[in-house]
């Protein structure tokens, strides 16, 4: 449902020469035309890429402040982001979660606000081991506008270990999600948001990962920070 998505998370990651190269080794990439492609770079290097990157990749904050900006020692606000010419921010991923200690609270205001403020969400969900264990799979935060979301279901046992999630692992999520907003949302919100799956994707595991029914893109971290393997997985679209 929807267009096929994918972002590259590029995490702490790179130095300008490094994402020089990559930014480079993208705009020689071919790309299939009928996919979303979104780049998120660390902050201080946002620029350097929307200066040099082709303008048919967008990119996208990995994190924004709560609200407006003014005294927040250390944090970057939504209209920077949109200033500087992010079109998205990724928020509420595992890493800010579970080692920086944002809560669902706290990342539900964040959406509400970027979302208020024009600014397109990558929304992450994602399961500790054992919380998939106890059956507990998924919370989802309440939102005001559905149209500028996307909802990314990282496993956080997937993500960074190389041990992907089964296709049918993911599958099996991503349909409970879609089942979540048709009964919470509406059933139209459940066919149009897409939800993409994280957690050690590659281009070796993409193309049988792509062809599930509900896995409507990817949120790749190691991977996107290889260009022509980013460009790989971009084209794993069925
Ligand atoms: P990896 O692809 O490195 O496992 O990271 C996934 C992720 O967290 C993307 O946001």
């Amino acid at each position: 449902s929807g267009k096929f998505f994918v972002g590259g998370n590029w995490k702490c990651n790179g130095t300008k020469d490094s994402i020089s190269k990559l930014v480079s080794d993208l705009n020689s990439a071919k790309l299939e035309a009928d996919v979303d492609v979104v780049v998120a770079p660390p902050f201080v290097y946002i620029d350097q890429v929307k200066n040099t990157l082709a303008d048919r990749i967008e990119i996208s904050g990995q994190n924004s402040w709560v609200g407006k900006g003014g005294a927040f020692t250390g944090e970057i606000n939504v209209e920077q982001l949109k200033d500087i010419g992010c079109k998205w921010v990724i928020l509420g991923h595992s890493e800010r979660r579970h080692v920086i200690g944002e809560d669902d609270q706290f990342i539900g205001k964040k959406a509400a606000y970027a979302l208020t403020e024009g600014l397109g969400v990558i929304a992450c969900i994602g399961e500790k081991l054992e919380e998939r264990e106890s059956g507990k799979t998924f919370d989802v935060y309440a939102v005001p506008s559905w149209d500028n979301i996307v909802i990314a279901y990282e496993p956080v046992w997937a993500i960074g270990t190389g041990k992907v999630a089964s296709p049918l692992q993911a599958q099996e999520v991503h349909v409970a999600v879609r089942d979540w907003l048709k009964k919470n949302v509406s059933a139209e919100v459940a066919s149009k948001t897409r939800i993409i799956y994280g957690g050690s994707v590659n281009g070796g595991n993409c193309a049988e990962l792509a062809k599930q029914e509900d896995i409507d893109g990817f949120l790749v971290g190691g991977a996107s920070l290889k260009g022509p393997e980013f460009a790989t997985i971009v084209n794993s679209v069925t």
